[in-house]
C-alpha cells in the first residue's frame, strides 16, 4: 500500500528552487491540499488514500519551481483557519493581515446590537468574511474596484456560508451623497512602493496583483488618506479605523489620521517588529 512519507520526500527533494526548510513546508501542504493528510499523518507515514486522484505532480513541481505561489498552484489558502479561494486576480492573504483581523474581534467582541463594518479594498474577502464569519453582530460590507476579484471573494463568501454585501466602488471616488455610517472602517490598501518593488521576491512580482499591492512613490499615503476622509464622514462617532500599513510610513501614515482629528491613534508591530497596522478613534 503506497504511504505518505515516500511521496512527501519526494516532492519536497524536487521542489529545487527554495531552500529546504521551505520545500519542506510546501510538500505538507501540497499533501494536505490533495489528501487531505496532516504533518503528523505524513510524520507517521499513514497510508494514501485508497481511491484517490492523482494530480499531475510533474506539473505541479514545475510551477512551483518556477517561483509561482504555492498557493495559486493549489488554488487555495488559509486564513483564521478559514479555507480561501485565491487567484493572480487578488492579493494572497498575508498571517500579517490575520492579526489586524484578530484585533478587531478583540475590540468588538462583547457588543450585544449590529456593528457595521466596512472593509475597502477587499480583495479576497478574507478580512470581510472573517469578520462576518467570526463576529456574530457585525453586518458587513466589502468594496473593491476589480470587478473579477469582487466575484471571487463573493464565491469564498458562498463557500464559507458568511454573509457580507460586495459592492464595486473605488474609495478615491465615493459618491458625494453617500450616507452609511460605520462601527469599524477596515483596509489593506495598496502600500508598496513602485521603487520598493525593485527588490521584491520574484514570486510576488510576477504572480500578484500589481493593483493590490503598489503606489506611486510620490504619493504613498494616497489610500490612508482617502480611508481618513471617509471616515471622518462615515464613522459613527465611538467607531474605530484599522488599517495595515507600510513599515516605513509608521509614523506619516499616523500623521495622516491625526490631521483629520483623530485623537487615539495606535500603531501596533508585527511579529518582525516592523510597524504593520494601526487602529485610530477620534
Ligand atoms: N504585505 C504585502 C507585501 O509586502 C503588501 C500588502 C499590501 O500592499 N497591502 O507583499
Amino acid at each position: 500500500m503506497a504511504t505518505a512519507k515516500p511521496l512527501y520526500d519526494r516532492l519536497s527533494k524536487n521542489i529545487t528552487a527554495f531552500p529546504p526548510e521551505e520545500a519542506r513546508e510546501m510538500a505538507f501542504m501540497l499533501l494536505d491540499h490533495y489528501f487531505g493528510l496532516r504533518k503528523t499523518d505524513v510524520l507517521t507515514d499513514k497510508p494514501l488514500p485508497p481511491n484517490r486522484t492523482e494530480p499531475d505532480w510533474f506539473k505541479i513541481l514545475e510551477r512551483l519551481n518556477r517561483q509561482e505561489p504555492i498557493q495559486h498552484v493549489i488554488g487555495t489558502t488559509i486564513f483564521c483557519g478559514l479555507e480561501f479561494e485565491v487567484s493572480p486576480d487578488v492579493l494572497i492573504p498575508r498571517p500579517e493581515t490575520e492579526d489586524l483581523v484578530r484585533l478587531i474581534m478583540h475590540d468588538f467582541a462583547d457588543r450585544t446590537d449590529d456593528v457595521p463594518i466596512l472593509d475597502i479594498g477587499t480583495g479576497s474577502g478574507c478580512i470581510a468574511i472573517t469578520l462576518a464569519r467570526f463576529l456574530p453582530q457585525s453586518v458587513v460590507t466589502g468594496w473593491d474596484v476589480s470587478d473579477v476579484a469582487l466575484t471571487l471573494a463573493q464565491r469564498n463568501a458562498e463557500h464559507l456560508k458568511a454573509d457580507v454585501t460586495f459592492e464595486i466602488q473605488d474609495i478615491l471616488n465615493v459618491p458625494t451623497d453617500f450616507v452609511h455610517r460605520y462601527d469599524c472602517v477596515v483596509s489593506n490598501p495598496p502600500y508598496v512602493t513602485r521603487s520598493e518593488a525593485a527588490v521584491m521576491e520574484r514570486n510576488v512580482l510576477d504572480y500578484e496583483p500589481g493593483l493590490a499591492l503598489f503606489v506611486d512613490d510620490n504619493d504613498p499615503l494616497v489610500f490612508y488618506k482617502a480611508v481618513a476622509d471617509f471616515c471622518t464622514r462615515h464613522l459613527t462617532n465611538s467607531g474605530a479605523c484599522y488599517v495595515e500599513i507600510n513599515e516605513r510610513f509608521g509614523e506619516a501614515t499616523q500623521q495622516v489620521f491625526s490631521d483629520r482629528g483623530f485623537t487615539n491613534i495606535h500603531v501596533y508591530k508585527d511579529i518582525h517588529g516592523k510597524d504593520r497596522s494601526i487602529r485610530a478613534t477620534f
